[in-house]
């Protein structure tokens, strides 16, 4: 992969900067967290520090291809400039008369975001040639292009495959770190241990079938659990299910018998008569869980069988919340298979966090990133690099 020294010499160059500044906002637009915005720092100060003159590009939200105020990237802007402790420069559009004003009032070592990608619709458009001639437009503003925002990486979009193509193109620190640390994954030191959870095992089926390659071990919390609960003959009352999926499951069962992979899923579920924090809720074993309840949580029997498997391995990638952990009583499971991957990160092993609620759980729950050896900024991206895609986004780096 092309990395940031192979761009040469980058003083007075402008570098167009793909980062991911997708952050959650509430509802009067404050940032609830800015993670995304504070991996992103380190490459900005990089370029920045060789004398590069910094054009951040980025999307945030789904804006249907026009503008949207909602969706403006100006708070995002105010909040890198706080963390970066410079004035950064904001663009009114992303390609427009604005854009083209702030990039040429820039000087060395200065930084400019431009508003939202995506109120543009080349930006996602299906049509190469709409795609192209966005990207032409986003090509013309600069001299080199760093792609560094790994959220994105496995999305065929304009800012983030086809300008790559027509400048000189390298990958950013962010990319390349996430990059490394997954490699590491497939050809994982064992014991090797997957934890997946998480609302919908549809989302995940194609990172399972993978995994069920490498894993020894694959724990199953979270909603997901509850169709594979169901592949066993259960009965799961209204918890989630997807009963179209429940054929598929009952394959990988079958698959990881076969391989000798171990499948641990709950034996334990914290149950409730409603999805609400204040709802009745006990602990129910899994194969009695009552037809008008719904499973919120995994129990603290399986929570010490999770964290169990997890201290004993040497390799851990975790994705999906154990249970709906953003309401208290449903917290503990998610809380005790994170305490599991601190310890084993304590005691020598490799551990991922994968995806953006899993990300948000840990530390809403009080850990810190260093407390885990990475904590990927990219859930999608992080969940496809694991199944063996190719990634538009790191193939175009890669010559
Ligand atoms: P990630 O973003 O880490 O990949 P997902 O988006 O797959 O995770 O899933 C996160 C969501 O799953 C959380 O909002 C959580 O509340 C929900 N969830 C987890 N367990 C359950 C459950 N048993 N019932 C309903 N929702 C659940
Ligand atoms: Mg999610």
């Amino acid at each position: 992969m092309r990395t940031i020294a192979d761009l040469g010499d980058l003083r007075g160059k402008k570098v167009l900067l793909r980062s991911d500044l997708n952050v959650p906002l509430d509802k009067s637009g404050n940032i609830t967290d800015d993670g995304r915005v504070r991996a992103s720092v380190p490459t900005i100060k990089k370029l920045t520090g060789q004398g590069a003159r910094v054009i951040v590009i980025a999307h945030l939200g789904r804006p249907k291809g026009e503008p949207d105020p909602q969706y403006s990237l100006r708070p995002v802007a105010q909040r890198l400039s706080e963390l970066l402790g410079q004035p950064v420069a904001f663009a009114t559009d992303t390609v427009g008369d604005s854009a083209h004003e702030v990039v040429a009032g820039l000087k060395d070592g200065d930084v400019a975001v431009l508003e939202n990608l995506r109120f543009n619709k080349g930006e996602t458009s299906k049509d190469d040639a709409e795609r192209g001639a966005f990207a032409d437009e986003l090509a013309s503003l600069a001299d080199v292009f760093v792609s560094d925002g790994f959220g994105v990486v496995h999305r065929a979009q304009a800012s983030v495959v086809d300008v790559a193509e027509r400048l000189p193109q390298a990958a950013g620190g962010l990319v390349e770190t996430e990059v490394g640390v997954l490699s590491r994954l497939t050809r994982p030191r064992r014991p090797y241990a997957v934890v997946l959870g998480g609302a919908k095992v549809s989302d995940k089926l194609g990172v399972i079938e993978n995994l069920l390659k490498e894993a020894d071990t694959l724990l199953i919390g979270g909603g997901m659990a509850f169709t594979f609960l169901a592949a066993q003959g259960y009965e799961v009352g209204k918890s989630l299910l997807e009963a179209d999926q429940i054929d598929t499951v009952k394959g990988y069962l079958a698959e990881a018998e076969n391989r000798g992979v171990d499948i641990v899923l709950p034996t334990d579920i914290v149950a409730a008569d409603a999805f609400s924090a204040d709802a009745n809720h006990e602990v129910v074993a899994a194969d009695a869980i009552p037809a008008d309840q719904m499973g919120l949580d995994i129990g603290p029997d399986s929570a010490e069988a999770f964290g169990a498997k997890i201290r004993e391995s040497k390799t851990v990638f975790w994705n999906g919340p154990m249970g709906a952990f953003e309401m208290a009583p449903y917290a503990a499971g998610t809380k005790a298979v994170a305490e599991a991957l601190v310890d084993a990160t304590a005691a020598g092993a490799l551990t991922v966090v994968g995806g953006g609620d899993s990300a948000a759980a840990v530390r809403q729950l009080g850990f810190h990133d260093d407390q885990f050896t990475h904590i990927s900024t990219g859930g999608g991206a992080s969940l496809e690099y694991l199944e063996g895609k190719t990634l538009p986004g790191l193939a175009v780096l890669e010559d």
